[in-house]
């Protein structure tokens, strides 16, 4: 953070489509759900806003402005309807406009900007995760253009999830095909980060190839991108039909096409993903893939629209978060504590992050962490039926 004592932004959030600080009455209902909460006691929302309302002051910045996970927890519970994300997005922005971005987050968007990516990867390795696989290019002809996220494209586990779907779509027999080395990050973590013209220089690459291709239909590994494409993207000209491959997956499953022979003798919970759950309110075509895989569901604490977040929206996935401070943490002793002995999730910085949870718990005998996806082609395949 450069020197830059204190000065007011109210009037900048405004300015910039953030709500009027002024709307919060200061009831605290914002903090009260705010995971933050649970693992070290910061009210960090209320003082989130009051960074807002009473200006930007030294290293507070970092800990407090760059903890928020945008789970949407607080915006759905306050009353009159502050619209919280928007207003730490808009100080983030004038923090990056300041030069004050934290450098793990600058080497994040350097990476984005270069290599069309988040992870400091080549853009030629985009395809990585398709090796050994049949999977068709897109192609006027195709119906879906399958846009994986980048985490599913280049982090070694988070392919088994790209691949998994292939399976899945091929089986069932759907038109689909991917664009490839030439598709970009959809930006959404940028964008949380608060750089802006980075979001837009993706958005308006992938929005220009994805129309330049013809497409209509995107399926999404990622809730990130479903968010992105469905409520950013069509403000500036990128309009398409979106559909989550929980919501894919539970409709080939309904109509026939993807078949079950034994059931998975495992139990399972489910993870509900923010971005899936509260802020794209799908709740109920992930359950249905699960029935549909035949297992033994078991529930946490805190579904559905309670769900914790895992700690990885907002740009905290490329974030340290010491291990006494993961929600990732409470959450795999959840469903341990659950009697779970797979925990299910439907979205990539979830995996992640649950899976590295798993692994500091010492919980690796006792949890997997699972996509949905991964969950029911193992049904399918037969791999452990009762
Ligand atoms: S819940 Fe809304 S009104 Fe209450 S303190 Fe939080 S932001 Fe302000
Ligand atoms: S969006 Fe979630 S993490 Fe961010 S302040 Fe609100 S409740 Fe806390």
């Amino acid at each position: 953070m450069p020197d830059t004592p204190f000065y007011e932004v109210n009037e900048a959030i405004v300015l910039s489509g953030g709500v009027d600080l002024n709307t919060c009455m200061q009831c605290g209902m914002c903090a009260a759900v705010c995971p933050w909460r649970e693992v070290d006691g910061e009210f960090i929302v209320r003082r989130m806003i009051r960074l807002g309302q009473m200006g930007l002051e030294g290293n507070e910045v970092e800990d407090i402005l760059y903890g928020c996970t945008t789970c949407n927890k607080c915006v759905i519970n306050c009353p009159r309807g502050v619209d919280i994300i928007g207003i730490m997005r808009a100080i983030r922005t004038m923090t990056a406009e300041m030069g004050g971005t934290p450098d793990t987050l600058r080497a994040v968007i350097g990476s984005c900007d270069s290599n069309g990516n988040p992870w400091g990867e080549k853009r030629e390795k985009r395809t990585d995760w398709m090796k050994g696989l049949d999977v068709p290019a897109y192609t006027a002809e195709t119906e879906y253009l399958l846009s994986v996220c980048c985490t599913s494209c280049y982090d070694s586990r988070s392919r088994n999830i790209a691949r998994s779907l292939v399976k899945l779509l091929t089986t069932a027999g759907v038109s689909f095909g991917v664009i490839g080395v030439e598709e970009n990050c959809c930006g959404e973590s940028l964008r949380k980060t608060g750089d802006e013209s980075g979001f837009m220089k993706l958005a308006e690459a992938n929005i220009g190839l994805f129309n330049g291709r013809g497409v209509k239909k995107i399926i999404v590994t990622s809730p990130h991108c479903y968010h992105t494409y469905t409520r950013e993207y069509p403000e500036i000209g990128g309009e398409w039909e979106v559909i989550h491959h929980s919501q894919l997956l539970a409709q080939l499953v309904a109509d026939g096409k993807l078949k079950v022979p034994a059931a998975l003798a495992k139990k399972v919970a489910y993870h509900d993903p923010c971005y899936l759950g509260r802020h794209s309110e799908i709740f109920d075509e992930p359950r249905a893939v699960l029935a549909a895989a035949g297992v033994e569901t078991v529930e946490m604490p805190r579904e559905k629209r309670f769900s914790l977040c895992c700690g990885g929206g907002g740009g905290r996935v490329w974030m340290e978060t010491p291990a006494e401070k993961r929600f990732s943490v409470l959450r795999v002793n959840e469903a341990v504590n659950a009697g779970a002995e797979i925990l299910a999730t439907a979205c990539p910085y979830c995996v992640s992050l649950l899976e590295d949870s798993r692994k500091t718990e010492n919980l690796e005998d006792k949890l997997e962490v699972l996509d949905l996806s991964e969950v029911l082609l193992r049904s399918m395949e037969g791999e452990t039926v009762r």
